[in-house]
């Protein structure tokens, strides 16, 4: 497939990413067993990276959606997260893995699982697709971990600048053009 012409680097292609996701439905699958469990996927990034997972993943899945906002500046974590649309499942004494697309400060993902544990599901984990391990963050439990990549912008699979390349079948850089400051 060729490249966007807004795109400088590819990071991830797409078949690295659909290999890696196989292999996490897999590890994902061993550890359930026949056990049901809830993906949980904070829209709206994850969106992508769940519906490959979810059919990559052996063991008996259910699907359920959370939307979050952060407070205060669009570009900078707070912590301060506003729940925008709520599970419509009851997580009482289930299995809950959280999909997440990219843990990057942490913070909105902290809020959410202490905002989960409260509910007393059975288990609470999280799979990120991927994990900024250079960025100064908040530490989160996360199981599941698709790719650690560099402390960089990155677009594609799900991740958005001002809601365009979600649909890119991998993940790149975006030129530094592009970006309206
Ligand atoms: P944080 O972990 O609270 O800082 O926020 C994580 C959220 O910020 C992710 O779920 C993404 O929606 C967004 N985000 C963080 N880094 C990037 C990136 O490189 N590209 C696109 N979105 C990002």
């Amino acid at each position: 497939m060729e490249m966007h012409p807004h795109i400088s680097t590819i990071v991830l292609t797409e078949d690295e990413i659909q290999a890696r996701v196989r292999e996490l439905g897999e590890q994902i699958s061993r550890d359930y067993g026949e056990e049901p469990v809830l993906l949980v996927a904070v829209l709206r990034g994850a969106a992508i990276f769940v519906a490959d997972l979810a059919r990559a993943v052996t063991a008996p899945v259910e699907l359920d959606f959370m939307a979050v906002s952060s407070y205060g500046s669009s570009t900078k974590s707070s912590g301060v997260v506003r729940i925008l649309k709520d599970l419509d499942e009851n997580i009482e004494g289930r299995n809950v893995l959280v999909c997440e697309d990219i843990l990057d400060t942490g913070l909105t993902l902290k809020y959410l699982l202490k905002n989960l544990a409260s509910r007393k599901p059975k288990t609470l984990e999280v799979v990120a697709l991927l994990n900024k391990k250079d960025k100064q963050r908040v530490p989160i439990s996360c199981k599941y971990t698709g790719f650690d990549i560099p402390d960089e912008f990155v677009v594609g699979y799900g991740l958005d600048y001002a809601e365009r390349y979600r649909n890119l079948p991998y993940v790149g850089i975006l030129k530094p053009e592009i970006y309206a400051d």
